[in-house]
This record gives structure tokens, sequence and C-alpha cells, in this order.
């Protein structure tokens, strides 16, 4: 029986049920708050995780793939806790989430470093636990694919064909980052298979994400509720048109809900939280959006259990397990 990495241990991948692919249950500037941790409520942090947690098992969900990586504040520790106090099950990666800076410690070493330090992570476990990262984190956004970001891109690719475990590929559809994305990691011997590319579902560009599905990747569907980038409406449609188009085996259906942000913990300033609520930016955005929208909507639109199951089962379990 294959196996997944959990915070709680190996799950066996028939275990892994009803699956949210990507969602943040505790992300932070990690530099920020490394220097100056008053900035940080841990305690209303940890209480909003467990309600989220608690609130997305109440819809049936058995696993969270949590894609915190470095630089948005992975904290295994708070992970494992939470675990440990609400029983759902999650899922860590390793990787770098960067648009374009390097700290200098990866700056001035090359792609194979990098990667030993993605290798650490799923082999010998993260921030010194014995937690082991199920998946690798890279990231492109509007800067494009650079420099930097290539760098990262190479060094995932090559963790992950030295240790099976698949990529997640942050992307921007509206700086046309996927494609080339791809192509690095493609380059780098990733089975096409191993690799998704989150936030596709940004766009409602058919043409662009054919362009990905024809490569033989993963797409995610994942930012339901953040109207700021494409609203509910034009994700379903598109999501319908491409499930009659025969891809329910290749679309992920996620939020990519990330409570400090949701709840002004960290990186905005309460003033913008408020801006952005005011103007109708975040529509709901919740982690059980999904349950209490998105899957009716989809389902009045012709989309069947099957093609949700598809989505939210069989797809999370065939991209985690070798
Ligand atoms: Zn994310």
């Amino acid at each position: 029986m294959a196996t997944v990495e959990g915070v709680g241990g190996p799950i066996d991948a028939d275990q892994l049920g009803l699956t949210l692919i990507h969602e943040h249950f505790f992300s932070s500037d990690e530099a920020v708050s490394a220097q100056w941790p008053h900035i940080r409520d841990r305690e209303t942090e940890r209480g909003l995780a467990i309600e989220s947690a608690k609130a997305v098992a109440s819809h049936g969900v058995k696993t969270v793939v949590d894609a915190t990586a470095m630089m948005l504040g992975r904290d295994i520790r708070a992970l494992q806790e939470l675990v440990e106090e609400t029983g759902l099950q999650i899922v860590a990666c390793t990787g770098v989430y960067t648009y374009d800076h390097l700290p200098n410690y990866l700056a001035f070493r090359g792609e194979d470093a990098m990667a030993d330090l993605f290798v650490h992570d799923i082999e010998q476990g993260i921030q010194g636990t014995e937690i082991k990262a199920a998946f690798i984190k890279c990231a492109a956004d509007e800067p494009g694919v650079n420099e930097r970001v290539e760098k990262v891109h190479r060094a995932a690719a090559r963790a992950s064909v030295k240790t099976g475990v698949p990529v997640m590929a942050h992307s921007r559809p509206a700086s046309n980052t996927g494609p080339r994305q791809v192509e690095i990691l493609l380059e780098e011997g990733v089975p096409p298979e191993r690799i998704q590319i989150a936030h596709t579902g940004d766009t409602d560009d058919l043409d662009y994400i054919e362009r990905l599905l024809e490569m033989g990747v993963y797409i995610g569907m994942d930012r339901y509720g953040l109207n700021i980038f494409l609203p509910t409406d034009r994700r379903n449609a598109t999501v319908i048109e491409l499930l009659n188009r025969g891809y329910a085996e290749r679309m992920f259906l996620s939020q990519d809900f990330d409570i400090p942000i949701a709840a002004g913990l960290d990186w905005y300033p309460p003033e913008v939280i408020e801006q952005l609520e005011a103007s109708g930016a975040s529509g709901g955005w919740s982690m059980t959006l999904l349950f209490e929208e998105i899957l009716p909507a989809l389902k009045e639109a012709g989309a069947t259990d099957e093609q949700i199951e598809t989505m939210m089962v069989e797809n999370p379990k065939r991209w985690l397990t070798p």
C-alpha cells in the first residue's frame, strides 16, 4: 500500500479521502516575525486554525494539503499541534516561496545545494522534527520566471527526481508564467503527472489553460473566493467547460484560504483588510466556501458527483503517491 507522509505520520493513500489540495493554516513573514515576535498573536492564530480545521472536517474533509513553504512562515510544530488537537490529516511541504528575492545563503549557492535542503525535509524531517515533507513548493508571479525563480524551480525538480515526491508551482496566468514553469520542470526530468500548476483557475483563458493541460500536468482551480483575481461565476464556468472537454482527471478544487491573511494577522495592515472586505474583493473567502457554495453551484451547472470525487479524492491521491 502506498503511503503519503503526513504531519501526524504516514497516511495510507486510500485513507486520504476528501482532500483540500491547497490551503494555509499558519503563514507569516518569517523574517519579520522572528525579529519582532511581539507583532504576532499566536493564541489568536491557533484558535482560528482550530476553528477552520473543525469546520472543514464537519464537511467530510479528511486531509488538508498545507502549501506553506519557506518565506511564507512554515511552522511544522504549529501544524503538529493542530493535528493532535483536531485529528484532521495535514500534509506539509518543503520548498521556497519567492517571486524574486532569495536570502544570501541560497543566493550564493547553486541549485544542487538548495535541492539538498529540500531532500533533507523529505527524507529526514522538517525543522528538527521527524515530520516529513510530501511535496515541494516553488513559485512564479508578476516578476515572471526570472533567474532566482528559475533556480528554485530547478532545485525543486532535482529534489523531486531524487525522492519521487511531486512539485506544486504557484503560478500567475496574467503574467503567462505557467508554460515556462512546466518547461523547466520537464527539462529537469520531472514526469508531467507529478507537476501541479497552482492558481491556473485565476484565468478563464481556455487557450492558456489547454496549453498547460496538453503538457500533461495537473492544474489548480484553487482560489475559490479570491474574487480579486477572478470572480466565482467565471471560475465555475471555466471548470464546467473543462469538465465537458474531459479534464476531470487533471483538475484540483481548493480555496488557497490563508487564515492569517484573511484575518489580517500578518501581511496586510487592518485597514487594507477592511478595504478588501468592503469592496467584496475576497468574496466570502473561507476554508468551507467550496462546500457551502461552489460544489452545489457546479452540480447545478452539470458537474456529476463522480467528477467531484475525481477532483477532490482521486486526483490528490494520484498526484501525492508515486
Ligand atoms: Zn497558496
